[in-house]
C-alpha cells in the first residue's frame, strides 16, 4: 500500500471488511462492543491490540477505517479522529501542552483556534506568542530555546495569506519545537505539510473530506507515538469522538476528495483570473495567482491553489452586503470545500468577534468577501459574480 499514489490510497486505504465481504465499508453504528468471557474483558482493558475495540469514545471500526485512511493520504504512521476541526485542534494542542509552556502562533487564524490559543491555553498557564506568519524574522525571534511548539494555518482564513511552512518548520526544529499545522485550505490533496516539515497535521474533516456539507468531523495525524501515546488518552477521556456514521461518511468523502478539489480549484484559478483588475474591486486574493504577495511559497507548497478565493470590493459593507445579495447560485453561508459556492462576509460574521484594530490587523476589511468555489459549471458561476458585481 505504501507505493500506491494518493488517489489510490483516498479509495482503498484502511479498508476492514467484515465476514461478509461487503464492498463498501460497513458502518458499526455501536458504542460498545462484548468480549467473550470475563478474562477477555480484563486483558483488553489491560491493552487492547489491534481490531480490538472497547467502548466508541475509544476507538470503533469504522472511524478506525477513516483515521487509517486519511494517515496513508497524509503520510503519517496514524491519526485520531474527532467530533470536529476544533476538537481536533484543541485535543493535538491540549493534549501536549502543561503550564508554563511557551507557544508560539501565527495571528492570522480562524476564529475559534484564536480562541483556543489566546483564551483557553493563556488560562491554563500557556504563554502564547502571536506573529505575523508570513515574516520569518518575526519566527526567528519568537521561537526561543524552550518553544514547545509551533501552530499556524498554512493558508490563513480568510485572506489567504500564505505560511512558508518548510522555512518556520526548519526555525522550529532547530530549536526541538514541535510543529503543528492546521491544514485546512491547503487540504489533503494540494498540501504536503509532512514533507515540509509538520510534525502534526489537523484537518476540519466538515470542509473538503466531507465536501458536500452533511457532517461535522476532524482529525489529528502525527507519529504512532504522538497520536497513541499523546492524544489519544487526551481526547478518549475527554469525550472528542468521532460518530461512526460520520466517519463513514468522511470515508466516502474521502473516495472522491480528488476530483472534487481539483475542479473546485480549477474553477476558483479561472474565477479569480477573469476578477482580476475588475473595476468594482480593490483587491483578488488566491494563492496561485501571480500578484499573491506569497505567491512563490505557495506554488512551492501546494499543487493547485485551493478552492478560496477573497474578494475585496470597493465600498465596504455596505457594497460588499450588495454583492452577497445579488448572487444567485453563490450561497450566503460560512462552511467551506463544499460541493455549492458559498460566500461569506468576514468581517460581521466568523470574525465579528474581533475588534476593529484586530481585523485591521489581520487584513480583514469591510470589503473582504471570502468565497468557497463549488462543483458548478464554471461559466455559470463566473456568470453570477460577475452579475452580483454589475449591481454593485
Ligand atoms: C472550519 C475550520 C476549523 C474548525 O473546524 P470545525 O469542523 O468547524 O470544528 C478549524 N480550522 C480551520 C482553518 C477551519 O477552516
Amino acid at each position: 500500500m505504501t507505493d500506491w499514489s494518493p488517489r489510490t490510497k483516498a479509495v482503498h486505504a484502511g479498508t476492514r471488511r467484515s465476514q461478509y465481504g461487503e464492498v463498501s465499508e460497513a458502518i458499526f453504528m455501536t458504542q460498545g462492543f462484548v468480549y467473550d468471557t470475563a478474562e477477555q474483558a480484563e486483558a483488553r482493558f489491560i491493552e487492547s491490540g489491534e481490531d480490538e475495540y472497547i467502548y466508541a469514545r475509544y476507538g470503533n471500526p469504522t472511524v478506525r477505517m477513516f483515521e487509517d485512511r486519511i494517515a496513508a493520504l497524509e503520510g503519517t504512521q496514524d491519526a485520531f479522529a474527532t467530533a470536529s476541526g476544533m476538537a481536533a485542534v484543541n485535543g493535538a494542542l491540549s493534549s501536549m501542552l502543561a503550564a508554563g509552556d511557551h507557544v508560539v502562533s501565527s495571528r492570522a487564524l480562524f476564529g475559534s483556534c484564536l480562541y483556543i490559543l489566546e483564551d483557553v491555553l493563556a488560562r491554563y498557564g500557556v504563554k502564547v506568542t502571536f506573529v505575523d506568519g508570513t515574516d520569518l524574522d518575526a519566527w526567528r525571534d519568537a521561537v526561543r530555546d524552550d518553544t514547545k511548539a509551533v501552530f499556524l494555518e498554512t493558508v490563513a482564513n480568510p485572506t489567504l495569506e500564505v505560511i512558508d511552512l518548510k522555512a518556520v518548520a526548519e526555525i522550529a526544529h532547530a530549536k526541538g519545537a514541535s510543529v503543528i499545522v492546521d491544514n485546512v485550505f491547503a487540504t489533503p490533496v494540494f498540501g504536503h505539510a509532512v514533507r515540509d516539515g509538520a510534525d502534526v497535521v489537523v484537518y476540519s474533516a466538515t470542509k473538503h473530506i466531507d465536501g458536500q456539507g452533511r457532517c461535522l468531523g476532524g482529525v489529528i495525524c502525527g507519529t504512532k507515538e504522538f497520536v497513541r501515546k499523546v492524544a489519544e488518552p487526551y481526547l478518549k477521556h475527554t469525550g472528542g469522538a468521532l460518530s461512526p456514521f460520520n466517519a463513514w461518511v468522511m470515508l466516502k468523502g474521502l473516495e472522491t476528495v480528488h476530483l472534487r478539489c481539483a475542479a473546485q480549484a480549477e474553477t476558483a484559478l479561472t474565477v479569480a483570473r477573469a476578477l482580476e483588475g475588475h473595476p468594482k474591486l480593490v483587491n483578488v486574493a488566491y494563492p496561485h495567482l501571480p500578484s499573491h504577495p506569497q505567491y512563490a511559497a505557495a506554488k512551492r507548497q501546494m499543487d493547485q491553489g485551493g478552492t478560496v478565493i477573497a474578494l475585496d470590493i470597493k465600498g465596504g459593507k455596505e457594497e460588499a452586503f450588495r454583492f452577497l445579495n445579488a448572487l444567485k447560485i453563490v450561497t450566503i453561508s460560512n462552511n467551506l470545500g463544499d460541493s455549492k459556492s458559498l460566500v461569506t462576509h468576514p468581517a460581521t460574521t466568523t470574525h465579528q468577534r474581533l475588534s476593529d484594530n484586530q481585523r485591521k490587523s489581520l487584513g480583514i476589511s469591510d470589503g473582504l468577501v471570502r468565497m468557497s468555489i463549488g462543483l458548478e459549471d464554471t461559466n455559470d458561476v463566473l456568470a453570477d459574480i460577475k452579475g452580483a458585481l454589475d449591481m454593485i
